[in-house]
């Protein structure tokens, strides 16, 4: 069967491979994109985007309880879970078209199918007509990533569940065991805890969210504990002994194993990427663990051949996706772009209080031999905050006190999902304690916030 040539075959369809598909064809590429499910990828269908809406219902509801302490009122509260999940599933269906529709747009050619590497500048796709063959001088690997699966710890989609399961619930939980508590464990555990189901997370580190500051780690634990959520640190999942409709689950803590009964389990315990069945092992690409190793700008060693996003490796984000597709894109163009620097992409939890960062902790900073300015502001502190009834939460910036490069912001609160960003832009630009202390913020804002912030880190903070 005779092959058809692009410059430029993306295999995977989430968002670090539609948008370098995108970016390459708006630099005058011909682009083929092989998707074997869904447009959009794990983000828009199973991760970020659904997790998200089912959130906002859970806020929603949250936000409903709380009706008399805004002069309103709202009786006969409830749920109906099955609606909760049909709006989300709309969402991500919305989304995912719209994907569609932009590969249309960019004239990316689409070919749905499983596709493997048979030899180098090769793809061969599995489609449901017949396998096709493509070639191009640049493969672009962005297959991501899927639930990581212990050894007795397995999800079987009825008591255990992975995040895929945990989307499209098929009961209500009532006792509920979330085993990890990455951004993925604490947003399923926030959700049904909000919803009311009776919720155990257990950590195997020493705290919960704990890539976070060890400040912003303990704050959350303060508020999801006042929630009725139980935490439990430093401890291990041993074993599930599955019954029926319960699963007894061993728990190691504190030297001893207690045996605790719920009727659902969520393990979230990480994710690896999607690097088997490919034919990289016999290109000569280069695996750790799970994840392609690649350099700062994505190749992976074998002449043509380039790994974004998760199956690249961590941070598994999307946004971190997204913009090493447009850089390898732009290099496969003939451009010069710059590496991603992991140190500069935030990371956003959106549990309740949501949870966001970027950069050094103030541990880590000093583990890499900063002397540091640290600053604190509590919401407490701030208008906006109070006038939201959102007094819940701090911001902390850490600096270099040498030079007063901002090393690191941690935040836990309303809204500090969309807030990290200021920070991550005064990164970019490289600005100093000085920039941000003469930048002029909105009142009344919640980034009024970061302002007092960093002026707290030279005791020069205002309204505390
Ligand atoms: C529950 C959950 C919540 C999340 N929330 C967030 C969040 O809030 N923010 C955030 O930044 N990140 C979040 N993530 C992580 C985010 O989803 C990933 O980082 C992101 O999707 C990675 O993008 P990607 O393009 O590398 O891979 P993916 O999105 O995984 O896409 C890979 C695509 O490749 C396809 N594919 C795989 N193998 C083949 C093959 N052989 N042939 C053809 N197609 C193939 C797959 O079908 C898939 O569509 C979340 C993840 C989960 C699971």
């Amino acid at each position: 069967m005779a092959s058809t040539t692009y410059d430029m075959i993306v295999i995977g369809a989430g968002p670090g491979g539609y948008v370098a598909a995108i970016r390459g064809a708006q630099l005058g590429l011909k682009v083929a994109i092989v998707e074997r499910e869904h447009m959009g990828g794990i983000c828009l269908n199973w991760g970020c985007i659904p997790t998200k809406a089912m959130l906002r219902s859970s806020e929603v509801f949250h936000l409903m309880h709380r009706a008399k302490e805004f002069g309103l009122k709202a009786d006969g509260i409830g749920y109906d879970l099955d609606a909760v999940v049909k709006r989300s599933r709309g969402v991500a269906k919305q989304l995912s078209g719209g994907v569609a529709h932009l590969m249309k747009k960019n004239k990316v050619t689409v070919v749905m199918g499983e596709a493997t590497l048979p030899a180098k500048g090769k793809v061969s796709v599995k489609t449901e007509k017949g396998t096709e063959e493509l070639e191009a001088k640049h493969i672009i690997l962005a297959t991501g990533a899927r639930a990581r699966e212990l050894p007795g710890l397995e999800a079987d989609g009825d008591l255990v569940w992975t995040y895929k399961h945990a989307l499209v619930p098929s009961r209500m939980p009532k006792k509920l065991l979330v085993i990890g508590s990455g951004a993925i464990g604490i947003e399923f555990a926030s959700f049904y805890n909000t919803l009311g189901a009776e919720t155990t997370v257990v950590e195997v580190m020493e705290r919960i969210l704990p890539v976070e500051d060890a400040e912003i780690s303990a704050f959350a634990k303060k508020a999801f504990t006042k929630q009725k959520m139980k935490i439990m640190e430093k401890a291990m999942v041993k074993q599930l002994d599955r019954g029926k409709g319960k699963v007894t689950a061993h728990i190691e803590v504190g030297g001893k194993v207690e045996q605790h009964e719920f009727d659902t389990v969520i393990s979230a315990v990480g994710i690896v990427g999607n690097v088997e069945g490919l034919g990289l092992e016999a290109l000569g690409v280069k695996i750790d663990r799970t994840h392609v190793v690649t350099d700062e700008y994505c190749r992976t060693g074998v002449d043509g051949l380039y790994a974004i996003g998760d199956i690249a490796g961590a941070p598994r984000l999307a946004h971190k996706a997204s913009h090493e597709g447009v850089m390898v894109a732009e290099l496969i163009a003939g451009g010069h772009p710059h590496p991603v620097k992991p140190e500069s992409i935030a990371g956003c939890t959106y549990c309740h209080p949501q949870v966001a960062s970027v950069g050094l902790t103030e541990a880590k900073a000093k583990e890499k031999g900063y002397a540091v300015k640290v600053g604190r502001f509590p919401f407490i502190g701030n208008g906006k905050a109070i006038a939201l009834g959102e007094p819940e939460g701090m911001i902390k910036t850490v600096f270099d006190a040498k030079t007063g490069e901002l090393l690191g912001a941690h935040m836990v609160g309303a809204e500090v999902t969309e807030l990290i960003q200021g920070y991550v832009v005064g990164r970019q630009l490289e600005t100093t304690e000085e920039d941000l202390m003469n930048t002029v913020f909105p009142h009344p804002t919640l980034s009024e916030m970061m302002h007092e912030s960093v002026l707290d880190a030279y005791d020069r903070v205002i309204h505390i």
